[in-house]
């Protein structure tokens, strides 16, 4: 288990970050940013993962389900890669057509909807910093 002290960009909440280095399913990894929720004011909001250490008079959160994207976005993230073993079995069948061809098309729109769905998300988790007129709340 790795920690950094991070900071949320929108309230400014400071913490110990828990983490494993290699891999998480409850953040998304974007180099020395994590895309996970914050504690306190409980969105998603981009952290960066630089500042390696602890701090002992900071409180600590993990890696977790606590501080999780949640289900629906990784069901929302993943649900194409579901779709696209399905739909080339479908595709082969009604179409008659080769296993390999029917297979590019659910290939390319799931590549597509996972890039595009990241950089929602990043968007999401970037805007507001430094604006609290349209918080909502
Ligand atoms: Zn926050």
């Amino acid at each position: 288990m790795t920690s950094a002290i991070v900071e949320c960009p929108h309230c400014h909440y400071r913490f110990n970050y828990e983490f494993i280095p290699a891999a998480s399913f409850y953040s998304i990894r974007l180099g020395t940013l994590r895309i996970f929720k914050c504690p306190r004011c409980k969105d998603l909001h981009k952290f960066n993962i630089t500042h390696f250490g602890k701090d002992p008079s900071l409180p600590t959160h993990g890696d977790n389900d606590e501080t999780g994207i949640g289900v629906k976005v990784w069901a929302l993230l993943l649900g194409p890669l579901l779709a696209l073993i399905i739909i080339p079995y479908i595709i082969q069948f009604v179409f008659r057509i080769s296993f390999a061809f029917a297979f590019i098309v659910p290939v390319t729109l799931a590549l597509i909807w996972i890039a595009v769905f990241t950089v929602y998300i990043y968007r999401k988790a970037s805007r507001k910093i430094g604006d609290n007129s349209n918080w909502g709340y």
